[in-house]
């Protein structure tokens, strides 16, 4: 049993088609507190730790929900916030998976590399997106934590290329923060064989920062093209004409 303290789950979506990789139908919770404050956050309501546990989904009812969904659905997706900063992470995932035998996606932003190698070592997790968000040197002004561990951002994204499970990187591309240099930095620190993702930046009522500038959609595209001569397995994705 998972009690509400230990996985904080702030959001319930009993259905989504884009979230879980090849369209896979799933089900996805929104964790609750961040270990980063991204100005873009679209689930910034969601970043602070609360003290009003009573008020969030439990997370034996989400189980319970999936149960009489298996056969419908294919996968649970776990975003956040961020996830990995649940005690009861580990915990939950089991009960899912052995309750369910649902595929499970995660979503971090890295920077806790041990709770990835031990959910990856364990097999509890089957697909895993991570953000990169900047190139090292600009990573505490976009997380806006100035001393962040570039570090355990190395280390998570190393854990991901020894290839135990399926995983993607990705950038959310922000003109204030993306020159074509700093892209190319990440692409030249991540394996070639990697998924690589440009998001192309949406801004709505939830970001925090509604000043930031993006890219046109042709402008992204172009980007993507130039690095893709240097990272060929890489797309744009969240653009208008674009499936991805
Ligand atoms: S890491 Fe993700 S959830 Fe946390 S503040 Fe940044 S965008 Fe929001």
């Amino acid at each position: 049993m998972i009690s509400k303290k230990d996985f904080q789950i702030g959001g319930f979506q009993k259905l989504t088609l884009l979230d879980y990789p090849g369209g896979k139908v799933s089900a996805m919770v929104f964790t609750i507190g961040c270990n980063m404050r991204c100005p873009f956050c679209h689930n910034y309501e969601l970043v602070e730790d609360t003290d009003k546990i009573e008020e969030l989904v439990d997370p034996e009812e989400v189980i319970d929900y999936l149960k009489k969904r298996k056969g419908v659905l294919d996968g649970l997706v776990i975003t956040g916030g961020e996830p990995t900063l649940q005690r009861g992470l580990k915990g939950f995932i089991k009960e899912v998976k052995e309750e369910t035998g649902l595929l499970v996606k995660l979503d971090s932003n890295g920077l806790n590399p041990s709770v990835l190698k031990e959910l990856i070592d364990e097999k509890l997790v089957d697909y895993i997106a991570m953000d990169i968000k900047n190139d090292f040197e600009n990573y505490g002004t976009i997380t806006g934590i100035a001393n962040i561990s570039t570090e355990r951002i190395k280390e998570s994204i190393k854990i991901l290329e020894e290839g135990k499970v399926e995983y993607e990187f990705r950038t959310t591309v922000i003109k204030d923060f993306h020159t074509l240099e700093r892209l190319k930095n990440i692409v030249n620190f991540i394996n070639k064989d990697s998924n690589y993702f440009l998001q192309q930046f949406i801004i709505s009522d939830n970001v925090p920062n509604k000043e930031l500038k993006y890219y046109t959609d042709e402008e992204l595209i172009n980007i993507g093209e130039e690095l893709k001569i240097i990272h060929p397995n890489l797309k744009v994705r969240g653009i208008k004409s674009s499936n991805d």
